[in-house]
């Protein structure tokens, strides 16, 4: 399924131009236009879906397989450090191009602004609790 609207479909079926990294039957990995860092890299399903969790298992299998085996590439071919994966879900989480991808951005031991972890507290033991009641998994 491709969306004849999207950017990323347009990427995957050559109609805009990219630095393709890598392709297979159901991925496709190119360069970041934006990036945050050199090497940053995105892998794409070729498949149009919007959210991860709507993905179908074997779809979701290659794509982070694929992601797998790019960044160990990248790693050892630019090469970095280390790297961060990142992969948002609707626009409050930042994603700019509704069709599932992956990021791998490159990371170096002697880069010190990489800050990842801000800490949102609860207001209380009794909201995290009522929180947890919420997410904990039922087997649904
Ligand atoms: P997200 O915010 O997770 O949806 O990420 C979308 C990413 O796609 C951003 O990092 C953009 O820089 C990148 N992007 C958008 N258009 C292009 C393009 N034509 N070629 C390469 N990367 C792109
Ligand atoms: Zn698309």
């Amino acid at each position: 399924m491709t969306d004849p609207d999207c950017i990323f479909c347009k990427i995957i079926n050559g109609e805009i131009p990219s630095k393709k990294v890598y392709e297979d039957e159901s991925c496709y990995a190119f360069m970041d236009i934006a990036p945050f860092e050199k090497g940053h890299t995105l892998v794409v399903s070729k498949e149009h879906i919007e959210f991860l969790t709507d993905l179908r298992a074997e779809t979701l299998t290659q794509l982070i397989l694929t992601t797998q085996k790019v960044a160990a590439y990248i790693l050892k071919a630019l090469p970095c450090d280390g790297f961060n994966i990142l992969q948002n879900n609707g626009e409050c989480a930042t994603q700019t191009v509704p069709h599932v991808h992956f990021h791998i951005i490159p990371r170096w031991n002697n880069n010190t602004e990489v800050h990842w972890h801000s800490s949102k507290a609860y207001d209380s033991d009794e909201e995290m609790q009522e929180i947890h009641k919420r997410i904990i998994f039922n087997g649904q």
